[in-house]
């Protein structure tokens, strides 16, 4: 015998703000915002994009610190390059996946590809910030650039499922993670309806980034579905009926349920060891890129 999955309800839906980044790039940011500085284990959610850049026009955050957490970036459109102290290089191009943990501390630089910068294009992506379990913050650093060929791919009635993290319909994406978290780019046709199975114990939210549709509220492109905790163990996500094709980022995860202190690019657990990421910074302790 199958029980049936009760769906969540919606908590809140965020519309996102645009805020400059990096040397002066624009992204759409749900959040944090105020009254809402994370939602646990997601500390921030950036896109970037879609955007169109003639020649030299292209910003990117040159060299800056992380410690205490992980980014994760996945590109739709254009090329990222980057580079870290740890002695990771990489470039990530359309469908692929940038994870990197910044634990006990890096230096990196986001940059649009050469190519970009010099004779312009699109660019698209998104930045994720996921937290580290305080037992693993001061985890070495560690970079893992994915392909788009090996991030499975699940047809579903009437759309696509991409599974970069946690497993979905019988797919199990390929990062590594510190602590419980799914990470899915559903592309939903007009009127097609998906369900996802979360854990109930586990925060679950949506992204939109094209079209509309209903979670069971409604939502629009560069809006946030944050569902309520403990209100089931699936969500339901339908496609409007219209033109666009529904786009979603569906992310989830365990709240880790810990103290969290943050300042620009350091997140710990406490102000004490804010203080003394400030500092080992400014000391180089963090270290450098060696170009
Ligand atoms: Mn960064």
């Amino acid at each position: 015998m199958v029980t049936p999955l009760s769906l969540r309800t919606v908590d809140e839906v965020l519309t996102a703000h645009r805020t400059l980044e990096g040397a002066g790039f624009e992204v759409r940011r749900p959040f944090p915002r105020p009254g809402r500085d994370l939602i646990d284990p997601f500390l921030l959610l950036d896109e970037m994009g879609p955007v169109d850049l003639g020649p030299g026009q292209a910003k990117g955050a040159p060299d800056h610190p992380h410690r205490g957490f992980e980014t994760v970036t996945y590109v739709l459109a254009g090329a990222i390059e980057h580079a870290d102290s740890a002695g990771n290089r990489g470039s990530i191009g359309p469908g692929d996946v940038q994870w990197m943990t910044a634990g006990a501390g890096v230096v990196h630089s986001e940059e649009p590809a050469a190519a970009i910068r010099q004779l312009g294009g699109r660019l698209h992506g998104f930045q994720l910030w996921v937290n580290l379990p305080r037992a693993d913050k001061w985890t070495p650093p560690r970079y893992q650039e994915i392909s788009t060929v090996d991030i499975p791919e699940v047809a579903l009635d009437g759309g696509v499922a991409r599974v970069v993290a946690g497993t979905f319909a019988g797919a199990t994406g390929p990062v590594r993670t510190h602590s419980p978290v799914s990470y899915l780019h559903l592309t939903l046709q007009p009127g097609a309806q998906a369900g996802v199975p979360i854990d109930p114990d586990h925060t679950a939210m949506a992204y939109v980034f094209g079209g509309s549709g209903t979670f069971p509220d409604p939502a629009v492109d560069g809006q946030l579905v944050v569902w309520h905790r403990h209100s089931g163990d699936a969500v339901a996500i339908g496609a409007d009926d219209g033109e666009a094709p529904l786009e979603v980022l569906v992310l989830a995860g365990a709240p880790l349920g810990e103290p969290v202190a943050r300042h620009g690019p350091f997140v710990m657990s406490t102000r004490a060891e804010i203080i003394e990421a400030v500092e080992d910074y400014q000391a180089g302790r963090l270290g450098r890129i060696a170009r």
